[in-house]
């Protein structure tokens, strides 16, 4: 069993709602996964809402009502890609055995009700959505979808006008301070638990994670060259950059409007390096643009 933080609306809305799709938006950690597997369990409880915990549903863990679809980075030659997606072999049965979403979908539950997460909604490749949209268009009676995305905007429109969707908000300092109150901790998840609870549990990670980003901030204060190398060593670390971001008001204490134009650099960088652009070229740029805001005088 499971129990979300934060979100109580969200909990009670969620049983009275009549649909069968759902779409839950909202930022990396914040707890849309983690809410959908509660609601699997709270569809199949015997004794009701919340989910009593006890009963022969509630104790099985993980649920087998429960499917949860990710892109991976695997491509059919063997060789990784580097944008992520979910490919038409996870939605639609393709070779024999393999496993996937529509035939997991055609048998019964097990319980009352499956739920199945389609998380990347926005990383589906077209022959995956359509597949996809035939389910939503048609869902046998006892099946729940509920697709994950950073936005409604970034899904395809015909998922997501066949889909209700729920907006996740990042929870409030009050409630992420029961989780731990290690100010850097704080700063880095930003309102969202599930990144709050990946630093607590590798301390490694999240400290390796500190000394490039504190570093790539000495290093603006030197030159751009400096700053290169300091930025190609904050990339070699698992979501660097996103961290770096949260740091930019030690670099800009005053100029919100320059805080907020190299948020803009940032973002862009990270789109660029998604989409194959020479690495080097893009953090060159990244370095001087960062730079040349670090250096130009602030105003409030
Ligand atoms: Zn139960």
């Amino acid at each position: 069993m499971i129990s979300p933080l934060g979100h109580p609306k969200i909990l009670s809305l969620l049983p009275e709602l009549g649909v069968q799709s759902f779409l839950f938006t909202g930022p990396e950690g914040v707890g849309r996964r983690t809410v959908a597997r509660w609601f699997t369990y709270l569809l199949n409880c015997t004794r009701g809402l919340p989910p009593c915990g006890n009963c022969a549903s509630c104790l099985l863990d993980p649920h087998p009502d429960f499917l949860l679809v990710e892109p991976d980075k695997d491509t059919k030659s063997g060789k990784t890609s580097q944008k992520p997606q979910i490919r038409l072999e996870q939605i639609a049965p393709r070779q024999e055995g393999e496993p996937n979403l529509l035939d997991w979908a055609s048998t019964y539950p097990r319980y009352r009700a499956k739920l199945a997460v389609v998380d990347g909604a926005h990383l589906l490749n077209e022959a995956a959505a359509n597949a996809l949209l035939k389910l939503l268009e048609e869902p046998p009676g006892y099946l729940r979808l509920v697709l994950v995305a950073p936005s409604r905007e970034l899904v395809l429109p015909t998922l997501a006008s066949r889909s209700t969707e729920i907006p996740f908000a990042p929870l409030p300092a009050s409630l992420m301070e029961t989780l731990t109150p290690d100010p850097r901790v704080l700063a880095f998840a930003g309102g969202a638990p599930g990144k709050a609870l990946w630093a607590l549990n590798h301390p490694a990670e999240f400290s390796a994670l500190n000394q490039a980003a504190s570093k790539v901030l000495e290093a603006l204060e030197t030159g751009p060259n400096q700053s290169f190398l300091a930025l190609k060593e904050l990339l070699e670390v698992e979501g660097g950059l996103a961290y770096f971001s949260t740091m930019l008001h030690h670099l800009f204490p005053l100029g919100t409007g320059a805080r907020a134009a190299a948020l803009e650099v940032i973002l862009r960088t990270e789109e660029a390096l998604a989409s194959y652009v020479s690495t080097d070229l893009v953090v060159t740029q990244l370095a001087q643009k960062l730079w040349r805001l670090a250096k130009a005088p602030q105003r409030v």
